[in-house]
C-alpha cells in the first residue's frame, strides 16, 4: 500500500447500524453479514442507506457530462435543517451539489449533519478544499473527489487540474480520507490506468467509474463517447488486471447503467424536493417521490419503487467490484 506519511485519521470505523449492515470506514462503503437476503431486507426497510443532498447548485467548473446544469437558489441554512431532520434514519448523506464547497457556510452544514450521527461524504472537485478542509476534518467519512486522470483529459472533460490537485493535497493534509470518481468517454479509456496510478499516489480508497448519462451538458456529447455495458466491463476487467500486476492499493467499482440500477440513487434538491435518480424513461431522469421539507424520509422512502435496487447496488450486489471485499458506494 502506498503511504505517504499522512497524518491518520482515526476511520469513523467499521460502524454497526443493525440488521447485519455496517459501514467499512477503509473502503467508503456498506456491508452486510454473509448470507443476508438483500431483498427481503429492502423491502422491509423503513429509511434508505443513502442520500445525496444539493446543498447548492452552483459550480466553479462546467463539466461536459454534467447532469445538474439547472440552477436553483441554494437551500437556508433553516431549511438545511429541517431536512436533516426528516432525513434522520438515512445512514450516510451524501452533501453533495454542484459544488457544495461553493458554499462559504458549508462547515456549519457539516456541523449541522455531524451532530446526528450520519455518516458524512462529500463528494466534490476539490477546487476549495483549502477553504473547508480544517473545518471538516475528523466529520466527514471522505471526500470522493471527480478527475479524469492527468491533466490533459482532466482539463478537457472536466475543468482545471491544477485546481482540483491543491484542493486534494489541502484535504488530505487535514487527514480526511479519499476517494475518485472517473466519469467513462470512449475518448478517456486509454487514460484509467493512469487515472487508478495517480488515485494509488494519493492513497485514495478507491477509484469509481461512472458512465455518463443523457442529461444536462451530456446530451451535447458526440455519441460516439457513450461506450456499451460490455465495452465498460471489459475495460474494467483490464483494469483490474492492471491493478494486480502494479499491485495499486485503491479498490475498484464500476456501475453501469442497467435496469438492475435504475433508480438506486435518491436525490434531494435544493427545494427539498426528492427524487428517484436515474429512471430511464422519466424527464429529466428524475422520478419525485416527494419532499423532505415538508414530510420525513420514512415517508417518502414508503412510495419508493426501486428500494431492492437502492439496497442491491449500496450493498455492492450490481456493481463490478475490484478489492475491499466488494461492497460498494456511490453518489
Ligand atoms: S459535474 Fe460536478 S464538478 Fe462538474 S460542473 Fe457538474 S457539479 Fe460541477
Amino acid at each position: 500500500m502506498t503511504d505517504l506519511g499522512l497524518p491518520a485519521v482515526p476511520p469513523r470505523s467499521d460502524l454497526s447500524m443493525g440488521d447485519g449492515l455496517a459501514f467499512a470506514a477503509r473502503g467508503h462503503h456498506f456491508t452486510a453479514a454473509p448470507g443476508t437476503d438483500i431483498q427481503e431486507l429492502a423491502q422491509r426497510s423503513t429509511e434508505p442507506l443513502s442520500a445525496i443532498l444539493q446543498v447548492t447548485k452552483r459550480c466553479d467548473f462546467d463539466c461536459s457530462f454534467c447532469s445538474e446544469v439547472l440552477q436553483l437558489p441554494d437551500p437556508k441554512l433553516t431549511q438545511l435543517e429541517t431536512m436533516r431532520d426528516h432525513l434522520k434514519g438515512t445512514k450516510r448523506i451524501f452533501l453533495s451539489g454542484g459544488e457544495p464547497l461553493m458554499r462559504r457556510d458549508f462547515g456549519e452544514i457539516v456541523d449541522m449533519f455531524a451532530d446526528d450521527n450520519f455518516v458524512l461524504a462529500v463528494p466534490t472537485n476539490a477546487t476549495h478544499g483549502l477553504q473547508h478542509a480544517k473545518r471538516i476534518a475528523g466529520k466527514v467519512a471522505f471526500a470522493n473527489i471527480g478527475l479524469e486522470g492527468p491533466r490533459g483529459i482532466t482539463n478537457r472533460v472536466r475543468g482545471d487540474y491544477d485546481k482540483v490537485m491543491p484542493g486534494v493535497r489541502a484535504l488530505q493534509d487535514e487527514g480526511i480520507p479519499i476517494s475518485l470518481s472517473a466519469v467513462v468517454y470512449r475518448s478517456t479509456l486509454a487514460a484509467l490506468p493512469f487515472t487508478v496510478q495517480i488515485a494509488d499516489v494519493l492513497n485514495a480508497g478507491k477509484v469509481k467509474l461512472i458512465m455518463p448519462l443523457r442529461k444536462g451538458n451530456a446530451l451535447n456529447l458526440d455519441a460516439n463517447e457513450f461506450i456499451t455495458d460490455g465495452e465498460a466491463s471489459e475495460a474494467f476487467g483490464r483494469l483490474g488486471e492492471l491493478r494486480s500486476t502494479y499491485q495499486w492499493s485503491p479498490a475498484l467499482r464500476l456501475t453501469t447503467w442497467t435496469p438492475e440500477n435504475e433508480g438506486h440513487m435518491i436525490v434531494v434538491e435544493p427545494t427539498g424536493k426528492a427524487n428517484a435518480w436515474p429512471v430511464y424513461d422519466s424527464k429529466d431522469l428524475f422520478e419525485p417521490i416527494g419532499n423532505v421539507l415538508e414530510e420525513p424520509i420514512q415517508e417518502i422512502w414508503k412510495r419508493y419503487r426501486f428500494k431492492e435496487n437502492h439496497y442491491r447496488k449500496y450493498l455492492g450486489a450490481s456493481i463490478r467490484a475490484i478489492g475491499h471485499g466488494g461492497g460498494g458506494c456511490a453518489a
